[in-house]
């Protein structure tokens, strides 16, 4: 068994697209990123990398690459999720907390949990979505930010 954690946290500017957890979600503003700047998918990425020992997400997919400018972040976990089978890992669940002030999120956790278990190939039930606010502290509290952190259990397949 091996745990990883993953953090993100991106600025909230208008006139681009929220999307978290691969979900689109309509809002007045999204993140300010090289990628799609899904903050659920970025921290589950490196929280992955990191269970497994394989560094960061800005090592593996740089928001300096014209590559991955305006990238589907699907793709990082697609991706990361072939770095682990080649490892023979398996994921055994996810627990994730998304900060955001607004827009309220409650009815999107659902789909967020769905779309990441058929990302990491496990059940939905194996993964949890908590969406909260910061209660009106800091940058994620003014709505100038949102926020994401995630934590994953890895097992090591015993040939
Ligand atoms: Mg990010």
């Amino acid at each position: 068994m091996r745990v990883g954690i993953g953090y993100d946290i991106h600025q909230l500017v208008k006139g681009r697209r929220l999307v978290l957890g691969g979900v689109p979600i309509p809002f007045e503003k999204g993140p300010k990123s090289h990628s799609d700047g899904d903050v659920l998918l970025h921290a589950l990425t490196d929280a992955l990398l990191g269970a497994c020992g394989l560094g960061d997400i800005g090592q593996h997919f740089p928001n300096t690459d014209p590559v991955w400018r305006d990238a589907k972040s699907r793709i990082f976990v697609q991706k990361t999720m072939e770095l682990l089978n080649d490892r023979r890992f398996n994921v055994v669940n996810v627990d994730a907390s998304i900060f955001a002030e607004a827009p309220k999120l409650i009815t999107y956790v659902d789909r967020m949990c769905e779309n990441i278990a058929e990302l990491l190939r496990v059940q939905t039930s194996c993964i949890n979505v908590k969406a909260g606010t910061n209660e009106g502290c800091d940058a994620v509290g003014r709505g100038e930010a949102i926020a994401a952190e995630v934590i994953v259990l890895v097992t090591e397949k015993i040939l």
